[in-house]
């Protein structure tokens, strides 16, 4: 039995800015995702937030302005995974260029920066406990984080492109759900959560994704610099 993962999404195609919240809540600055400070503003962030925190200005990420358009994401294989995508977002900028790309993960015009790098943190500890074979605490951790993020799944039968036949596609409420439930395709359809020897990003490998069970590189490119060096 298959199915595919389908959700129809949102994002701003005038971008992202950075908006600055002082500890009381009151005041708000806009910082402009272009200038020269934001990056690094996100990035004290990140290390308050890995390093215990004293969070003296909270920052919140917000669309740059009101027009949205909408994107159709559809995932009926395991390759080119959102959610491997979002996990390996080391950096400020990565992180700032995938909500860019796809939109918040949840419903919004703005979003605090704890929120998502928590979220990232949470799909990559599952992520990670299937690769380190703890598969029992990687559903544990899965059902808590479904059960936070994930509000509704509607059923559709939809004709996929090129095809005439039907396929079962869920379509979850947000975009943390259509990752979470990546993450679960990943986990319950017999592939393997590796991790890059070179750079350490996570990638799957094994049926459907394209990559033989035995990849040691996330990519070509990993794979040439390893062998270089
Ligand atoms: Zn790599």
């Amino acid at each position: 039995m298959t199915y595919a993962i389908s959700i129809e999404w949102e994002r701003c195609q005038d971008g992202i800015v950075g908006r600055e919240e002082s500890p009381d809540g009151a005041e708000r600055v806009a910082l402009d995702r272009d200038g020269p400070d934001f990056g690094s503003k996100v990035a004290n962030q990140l290390h308050e937030i890995l390093s215990p925190p004293i969070v003296e200005a909270k920052l919140w990420l917000q669309y740059r302005t009101e027009r949205r358009e909408t994107y159709v994401r559809r995932l009926d294989g395991l390759k080119n995974l959102l959610v491997t995508e979002y996990v390996n977002a080391k950096d400020s900028e990565s992180l700032i260029e995938f909500v860019r790309k796809y939109g918040f993960p949840a419903p919004g015009d703005a979003i605090h920066i704890d929120d998502l790098i928590e979220l990232q943190v949470g799909m990559r500890n599952i992520l990670v406990e299937y690769n380190n074979s703890s598969t029992f605490q990687a559903a544990a951790d899965f059902r808590t984080m479904a059960a936070q993020h994930i509000a509704d799944i509607k059923p559709d039968l939809v004709t996929p492109p090129g095809t005439n036949g039907l396929s079962l596609t869920l379509v979850p409420d947000s975009l943390q759900g259509f990752m979470l439930l990546e993450a679960a395709s990943v986990m319950t359809g017999g592939a393997l959560v590796m991790k890059c020897a070179h750079c350490g990003a996570i990638f799957v490998s094994g049926s459907h994704t394209g990559r033989r069970k035995t990849a040691h590189y996330c990519s070509n490119r990993c794979r040439v610099a390893a062998q270089r060096a």
